[in-house]
């Protein structure tokens, strides 16, 4: 959708816009609207990765977060941010983290906007101290265990005599505490809890991290839990949660249970391609690290008459894709048998209307050789990379055939950010799923570390990694995204 211009001279608007508690899948419709529409967008630290990818390329974006307690734009600052920008005419989204009602500021911001005869909207968004519970296994509320939810900041030092806490109530309120800002806090307040009569033995809870791929949660009971928190270094952001619910935990936890939850994945292949071995990895829980190493780059190239083959065989998704754009239509393949290396291959044909004749057990060309055994061939086309290995065309020409090979693109070299280069020589698995992979991630990046664990699609690959000294320590067994992502799952299971 694209932005209204602004209204000539006319103020602008301000969206007070809650970005959720960090999974970029808890932003709401509105949110992801708003931020794609905005001409500025200020922000806090504590927004979910990515969510700014949406945002117009020519949207100015300004970081007006905390770090580390200190403020790093003073908050009158942002105000009068919001205020300036939205008089110029603009439209303008303050994103905050979970809710920009509940401990985010939005009250004080959505006043001043009033006061500056400013028009603005608030979006909610889902509270952390209700999200990151959620996906520890705890219902803040449970017909059994508790009826109400108190929402607290944990901000502020119990012993201070100014507290703005009544310790007393709160000891004494009927239902879950939720406590933001509390971890650096929490001995004083498990202290404070205990001292006002909260029992000690109540079930508790520290959840690091919420919804986020490195969710980690401590259960303990309330007098034990300050302990338990220290022991395993749990620092912000952090919801600490009290109350009989904590329990439910034992039997609820889904998100920390899923297969590959705590553990980061290199995915090395063009950045075209990544997202659906990334999302089939983040399903199982994983936190990927897209770190492309590979770029697929068309060539020229003159397709020759179809008509004049018998035989036409594509080894690659980017392949049909490339070879598609040259063709007139599906109809150009009539009457060629049409061979797939795999099951990628194949379905990118599908998706265009023709369904492969040959598709081999083994996705590599091996195995296309011996799928093509008993298919009488006297002309063979393939079509494919610029630097693919010669088993097909040389194993065809064995045969009697005659051979001839398009190369329709190359895989080129991807420069990673050094951001990117880090993050990936970091991670507990390294996916290739070429040998081009291989080679260009270990020129781009170097070797991964000591503890990584290197998968690999198949043979090939491997072969592709022994010969740069390195051992893969997983094969899939089928060659293709789902085969690697099997048995990625298959060795995390047994670590
Ligand atoms: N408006 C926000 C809260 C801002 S206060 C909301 O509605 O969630 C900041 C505090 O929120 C942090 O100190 C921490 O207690 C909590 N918090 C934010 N994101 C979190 C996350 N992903 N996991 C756990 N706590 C989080």
């Amino acid at each position: 959708m694209s932005p209204d211009p602004p209204s000539g001279g006319g103020v602008g608007r301000v969206y007070l816009v809650g970005a959720g508690p960090g999974d970029p899948g808890l932003l709401t419709a509105r949110a992801l609207e708003l931020i794609a529409r905005a001409d500025v967008i200020l922000h806090d630290r504590l927004i979910p990765p990515g969510a700014l990818d949406g945002a117009r390329a020519d949207a100015r974006l300004v970081y007006v977060g905390k770090e580390g307690g200190g403020e790093a734009v003073p908050q009158e600052e942002t105000t009068a941010l919001l205020v300036t920008e939205a008089r110029a005419g603009r439209e303008v989204v303050r994103l905050k983290g979970g809710d920009p009602f509940v401990f985010g500021r939005g009250g004080e911001e959505a006043e001043a906007l009033v006061a500056a005869g400013i028009p603005w909207e608030v979006v909610p968004g889902i509270t952390s101290g209700i999200a990151a519970p959620a996906y520890a296994g705890i219902p803040v509320t449970h017909r059994d265990r508790a009826s109400a939810v108190a929402l607290i900041t944990g901000h502020e030092d119990p012993a201070k005599p100014e507290s703005a806490l009544d310790w007393t109530a709160l000891a004494a309120f009927p239902g879950t505490l939720v406590f933001y800002m509390g971890v650096r806090q929490l001995g004083r307040i498990a202290a404070a809890l205990v001292a006002a009569g909260r029992s000690p033995d109540e079930p508790a809870a520290v959840v690091e991290r919420g919804t986020l791929p490195g969710q980690r949660t401590v259960l303990a009971t309330l007098a034990e839990l300050p302990e338990r928190v220290r022991e395993a270094g749990i620092r912000p952001p952090s919801i600490t949660l009290v109350g009989p619910v904590a329990g439910l935990r034992d039997d609820l936890a889904w998100f920390e249970s899923r297969p590959l939850h705590g553990r980061t994945v290199a995915v090395t292949r063009a950045r075209a391609q990544a997202s659906g071995l990334a999302a089939r990895l983040r399903m199982l829980g994983a936190e990927v690290v897209e770190a492309p190493a590979i770029r697929i780059r068309p060539l020229d190239f003159t397709l020759p008459d179809l008509g004049g083959y018998d035989l036409l065989c594509l080894t690659s998704p980017n392949g049909v894709e490339a070879l598609f754009g040259a063709l007139r239509d599906a109809r150009d393949l009539a009457g060629v048998t049409v061979a797939a290396i795999g099951p990628g291959t194949a379905r990118a044909l599908r998706e265009r209307g023709v369904e492969a004749d040959v598709v081999p057990e083994r996705f590599v060309a091996e195995g296309l050789v011996e799928a093509l055994a008993d298919v009488p061939v006297s002309r063979a086309l393939i079509a494919r990379a610029s630097e693919a290995r010669d088993v097909l065309p040389d194993a065809l020409r064995e045969r009697g055939a005659e051979v001839d090979v398009v190369a329709l693109y190359e895989t080129v070299r991807e420069e990673l950010s050094d951001a990117e280069r880090e993050r990936a020589l970091a991670a507990d698995y390294v996916t290739f799923t070429s040998s081009s992979t291989v080679r260009f991630f270990l020129e781009a990046a170097g070797r991964p570390n000591g503890t990584a664990r290197l998968v690999s699609i198949g043979p090939v690959t491997s072969q592709t990694l022994r010969e740069h000294g390195l051992e893969p320590h997983v094969e899939a067994t089928r060659h293709d995204v789902d085969g690697l992502v099997a048995a990625l799952e298959e060795d995390a299971g047994g670590r």
